[in-house]
């Protein structure tokens, strides 16, 4: 066991009630991180333990908390914080990425743990942090944590079910159910997971077949209609409130739009920008060579993975109005496109 681990597993026996958070507007990883964690500390480990959720879970996600003792308001989620002797932090290098928590996150004076796999973490804010980049997903390095302690000792089908089929969500939505960031350790996990009885088939249908009609028409108008394809190898995408309002489009429902123009051959980034209230929320991803991270980092108030990123555009700090906003990030992405081959 590493030292980690073991650190981990002393803490968690110390503790009686336990909490995770995960990063706002949570992805398949976030709730499945969560969803794991929780079901690991209950089944096997006999603890009261509970997710604090900032933000709506996509409805093809929402399965994976199915029955577990989930807090997404602040109030409730402070008391419960005052209750919590341990805290887990997941999916988020900063503790920002936890939106509205963020402060109550903050001011835990308890225990907090982070297990996460985006790059440069604040370390400063945990009391201990397991973290690596060169990994698929949160949900995979909770696997490798997990499989370290005593009682699973190694072996997959010791996990309780719930917590091997979140593991297997969290690391098929992160990969983009396998296309990215897929390492040896992952498909090793794959296969392990399968082994001890994750039903892979079910995962997929609930995942990527259990769609309302109006994400693909809002999809359609999309790609035909809004996506600018610049000559740099850029594709942008702005998608305002309207946009949403017509298609009826809920939380989650425009999950995996950025990709889609990466699937034409001179396309080497995808930003995806939408508003949301009085700023935009930007999504980007990138082919081998481009960096979506520096572009986040160093235009959009944001950062991630080297091929996967997001960020921010506020208005009126970065643009006046928000009917700027396709212009601007045409004129950033070409710049920084120009930039980057010079580098290269
Ligand atoms: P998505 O485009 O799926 O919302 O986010 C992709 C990745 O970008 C996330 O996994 C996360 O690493 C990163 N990311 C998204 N939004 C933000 C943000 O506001 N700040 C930072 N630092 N990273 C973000
Ligand atoms: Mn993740």
């Amino acid at each position: 066991m590493s030292k980690n681990t073991a650190l981990l597993s002393s803490w968690i026996d110390e503790a009686k009630v336990v909490s995770t958070v995960c990063h706002g507007r949570p992805d398949g990883d976030a709730a499945g991180s969560s969803a794991a964690m929780l079901s690991y500390l209950i089944s096997s480990r006999g603890k009261d333990a509970a997710a604090l959720i900032p933000g709506r879970l996509p409805g093809n996600i929402a399965f994976v908390l199915e029955g577990a003792n989930q807090i997404s308001d602040v109030e409730s989620a402070a008391a419960r914080l005052r209750d919590t002797d341990l805290l887990i932090c997941l999916d988020f290098n900063t503790l920002s990425r936890t939106e509205e928590f963020e402060t109550i996150v903050r001011e835990y004076p308890g225990r907090k743990v982070l297990i996460d796999h985006h790059k440069d973490p604040d370390v400063q804010d945990f009391d201990l942090c397991i973290s690596e980049t060169a990994i698929s997903s949160a949900c995979e390095l909770l696997y490798n944590v997990l499989l370290g302690m005593p009682d699973i000792a190694g072996d997959a089908r010791k996990l309780p079910p719930a917590t091997a089929r979140a593991l297997m969500t969290g690391m098929t939505t992160d990969t983009n159910n396998f296309a990215n960031s897929v390492y040896p350790g992952t498909l090793k996990m794959a296969s392990e997971l399968l082994d001890a009885g994750v039903d892979r088939e079910d995962l997929i249908d609930r995942l990527y077949s259990s769609e309302r009609p109006n994400r693909l028409a809002a999809m359609g108008e999309m790609l035909s209609d809004r996506m600018r394809l610049l000559p740099c190898g850029v594709s942008v995408i702005v998608l305002h409130q309207d946009f949403f309002d017509r298609y009826d489009l809920r939380d989650g429902e425009t999950e995996g739009f950025v990709n889609l123009p990466l699937a034409i051959k001179d396309v080497r980034l995808s930003v995806f920008a939408r508003e949301d209230g009085n700023f935009f929320r930007v999504s980007i991803r990138s082919k081998r060579g481009v960096s979506a991270r520096l572009l986040a980092k160093n235009h959009f108030h944001g950062g991630g993975h080297e091929q996967a990123s997001g960020g921010r555009i506020f208005i009126p700090q970065d643009v006046l109005r928000a009917g700027d906003v396709e212009a601007y990030v045409i004129a950033l992405a070409a710049r920084f496109m120009q930039e980057t081959a010079s580098v290269n």
